[in-house]
């Protein structure tokens, strides 16, 4: 056999892998079913500007460990991510901190801000929140809730606040200071050079072969190859034999303008209902670009169905519970490891992703 490892995918999970283990001295060939290495990281170049083509991404983390890896391989600029809210014309700061309160309220001091949202609360408390909507209320108050949330979830998740689970909205921190930054974690940043630039310095010297569906021609492969990593979904690898996992899909409209600056900022969410994209990306903004022209992104959460890209796995009872049976499949197949945020059907931010590939390598490579 040529190679140790057969590595299906070049996201960042694949590529973590394969950079380690080729480290470690094993051969490793990478295959890619789309044209281009980075699976959802990718970006690409016009005009200067780093384009975030399959969505924002922003690398943050508490773990040091992961951050120093990363650092490694390419240099990150200090991009901290502040996006604005737009509801029906009205701007308001991201995550809810006092600059929000003020913005909404006028409140001016936190003792102000707590006693509105404490009101707001009294009014219409939940003792154990149900579901995301009661989950909101309890956090910051109705106002807030109506103008901030509600439009935006059911907009992102294609249903309503009072149907999706409370812990959805857990991620978003509430902060009486004067602070935009919209996350909590001490690293933060992008690639300076782009996130595909990170890619090809991970597997630089590595065999890539893009444009091969692993799927399409697998007893082939599987003869290429000790064993297997495979980082695409999982029910797709057992052809779906058990049931289709779900997703949520994210279409983009990309244009391309002739002006230095569109939205001055990032990112601005849509948080009203009847605009129908969530949110407009302006990706110079993530490297301070000040080139002339500029490249905007809206982003329209849809319905997805098979053979759509998948996005946000529905983490819900019944898929968790079929991917559970996949994975006990996934467990009988000695030679074959799946894995990264399709093989595990979970919601990884990078930093996770990057922390799972280099556990998952140390059981490779004892
Ligand atoms: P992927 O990047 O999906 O890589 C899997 C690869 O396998 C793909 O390239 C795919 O084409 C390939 N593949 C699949 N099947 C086959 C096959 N049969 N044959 C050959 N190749 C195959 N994380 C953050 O930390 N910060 C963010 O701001 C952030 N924003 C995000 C925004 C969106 C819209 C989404 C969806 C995710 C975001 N993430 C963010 C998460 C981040 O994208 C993931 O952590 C990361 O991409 C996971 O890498 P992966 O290698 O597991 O998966
Ligand atoms: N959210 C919201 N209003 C916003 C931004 C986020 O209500 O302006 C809620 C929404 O329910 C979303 C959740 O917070 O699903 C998590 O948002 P985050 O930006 O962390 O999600 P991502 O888009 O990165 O997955």
């Amino acid at each position: 056999m040529m190679y140790d490892y057969l590595i299906v995918g070049s996201g960042l999970y694949g590529s973590v892998l394969a950079h380690e283990l080729t480290k470690a001295g094993k051969r490793c060939l990478i295959i890619e079913k789309r044209n281009h290495i980075g699976g959802n990281i990718y970006t690409r170049e016009w005009e200067g500007i780093h384009i975030h083509q399959y969505g924002a991404h922003i690398f943050h983390t508490d773990n040091k460990l992961v951050w120093d890896y990363v650092n490694e391989f390419v240099e990150f600029n200090n991009y901290v991510n502040s996006p604005i809210a737009n509801y029906n014309g009205e701007l308001y700061n991201l995550p809810f901190n006092m600059n929000t309160f003020y913005q909404m309220w006028g409140a001016k001091t936190p003792d102000e801000a707590r006693e509105i949202i404490e009101k707001q609360r009294k009014d219409n408390f939940t003792d154990e929140p149900k579901n995301l909507k009661e989950q909101a209320i309890n956090l910051v108050g109705k106002d807030i809730f109506e103008k901030l949330i509600e439009g935006y979830t059911e907009k992102q998740w294609g249903r309503s606040c009072s149907e999706l689970p409370a812990f959805i909205i857990k991620r978003l921190p509430v902060r009486f200071t004067f602070n935009n930054n919209y996350f909590n974690h001490p690293y933060q940043g992008i690639p300076k050079k782009g996130y595909t630039y990170l890619i090809e310095k991970l597997i630089e010297n590595i065999d890539v072969k893009t444009n091969t569906d692993y799927l399409e021609n697998r007893d082939y492969w599987n003869s290429q190859a000790s064993k297997i990593i495979y980082t695409g979904p999982i029910d797709a690898f057992f052809d779906y034999k058990l049931g289709t996992l779900e997703y949520r899909k994210v279409r983009f409209d990309t244009q391309y303008l002739d002006i230095p600056n569109f939205q001055g900022n990032a990112v601005v969410n849509y948080t009203d209902k009847s605009t129908p994209y969530t949110r407009i990306i302006e990706h110079k903004h993530f490297n301070f670009g000040q080139q002339p022209k500029t490249v905007i992104s809206y982003e329209y959460s849809e319905e997805w169905s098979l053979g759509d890209e998948p996005y946000y796995p529905i983490n819900d009872t019944k898929n968790n519970e079929l991917y559970r049976q996949y994975k006990a499949l996934a467990d009988t197949l000695p030679d074959v490891h799946i894995g990264g945020r399709l093989g595990e059907y979970r919601y990884y931010d990078m930093d996770k992703t990057v922390a799972a590939a280099l556990s998952q390598v140390e059981s490779m490579i004892d």
